[in-house]
């Protein structure tokens, strides 16, 4: 029996969010059953919202940075019990067979991951996210929050965490490596305190100056506008890894032009334009563009744990439900200092 629970949706393409109510099914052997306390507003919310990626499923609940309290447990549950802290990031489920999934890499599953909103689930029936006030989803698919965490700065981090915690751990940002990060967003800003306390020397990289004391608070070295031209010239071959978090299309032959020889350019931003590349900017320099998605189940809780090892809450704002919509113009704006977080009790 599916329960109807409260939620915020977006009722068709570019609509703005309504309150509104969707059906949970009913805990399952393997599931647990969510109270949300708290859900993150990441920039791919907006893009889906407004169907920029294609494909939407509407009426869409958005919403991948879940924390809650586990409230029920499905029979066959083992790793969680009722009063357990608990996240859900970007998906909820996969095929559990494929090579990427049995290696923990579940959000590169071979038939496709259940996107936790906005998919089909793998029962055919529509998902809905994080905007909501309960969720059931299964144990494999749901990590402990540590008790050094709180759940509202946990949120942020089940998508915008592990997003840059996945390629900065992969190309092994540390000591002696000289890491940029493009963007001080939602994903940028996790990005600068991550890659800091994994020792790296990291720059921040934004399109002005507004937020250079922000930066070096959250552990930047140095901070440069893009806006200005010179930046590109005076930081020519400086960095063995840039992480680009831009939601908009970006330049990618004049941020190559900021590698060392050897180095990448990883791109987790996800515009809704393509772009072009001048193959000579990988050639010279044998340089490397990668992208990255998300991290897998064991990996966010990786994450997790070194966020709570090194205190590394989201730095957020925290907002009521009905200013969701308002919420989404400032993060269009770039005016989100650095991440929007609903409080799921005034959804209900
Ligand atoms: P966000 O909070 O809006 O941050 C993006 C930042 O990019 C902005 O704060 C701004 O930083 C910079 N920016 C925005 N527009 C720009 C432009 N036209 N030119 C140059 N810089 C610009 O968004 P987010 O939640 O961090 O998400 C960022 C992107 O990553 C989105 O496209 C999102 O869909 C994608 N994403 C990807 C993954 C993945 O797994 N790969 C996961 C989550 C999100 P400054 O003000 O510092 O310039
Ligand atoms: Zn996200």
């Amino acid at each position: 029996m599916t329960t109807n629970v409260p939620a915020y949706a977006v009722p068709a393409a570019n609509a703005p969010l309504e309150r509104t109510t969707v059906p949970r099914r009913a805990v399952g052997e393997h599931d647990v059953l969510i109270e949300i306390k708290y859900a993150g507003i990441c920039h791919s919310d907006i893009h889906q919202a407004r169907d920029g990626w294609g494909e939407g499923i509407f009426p869409m609940v958005p919403g991948h940075e879940i924390a809650g309290i586990v409230t029920e447990v499905g029979p066959g549950v083992t790793k969680y019990a009722a009063g357990d802290r608990v996240g859900v990031g970007c998906f909820v489920d996969s095929c559990r067979r494929c090579a990427y999934c049995r290696q923990g890499l579940e959000q590169y599953c071979a038939e496709g991951m259940t996107g936790t909103y906005n998919a089909l689930g793998r029962d055919g029936e529509p998902t809905y996210g994080g905007y909501s006030t309960h969720i059931v989803v299964d144990e494999n698919y749901t990590v402990r929050i540590p008790d050094g965490l709180g759940l509202d700065v946990a949120a942020p981090l089940l998508c915008a965490g592990i997003t840059l915690y996945s390629p900065l751990a992969h190309w092994n940002a540390g000591p002696g490596k000289s890491v940029a990060i493009v963007g001080l967003g939602g994903l940028g800003h996790m990005g600068v305190k991550i890659a800091h306390a994994m020792g790296a020397e990291v720059t921040v990289l934004s399109q002005t100056l507004r937020k250079e004391a922000d930066g070096r608070r959250l552990g930047a070295d140095h901070f440069h506008a893009t806006g200005d031209p010179e930046t590109f010239t005076k930081l020519a071959g400086t960095f063995d890894l840039v992480v680009s978090t831009v939601s908009a299309p970006l330049d990618l032959d004049a941020y190559l032009g900021l590698l060392r020889t050897g180095g990448t350019l990883v791109n987790v931003g996800a515009p809704e334009e393509p772009v072009s590349l001048n193959l000579f900017s990988v050639i010279g320099g044998r340089k490397t563009l990668a992208g990255s998605m998300i991290g897998g189940i064991a990996e966010t809780q990786e994450m997790l744990d070194f966020c709570a090892e090194y205190g590394l809450g989201a730095e957020i704002e925290l907002i009521d439900a009905d200013r969701i919509n308002e919420a989404y113009e400032r993060v269009l704006r770039s005016d989100v200092r650095y991440r929007f977080v609903i409080d799921a009790s005034t959804i209900r």
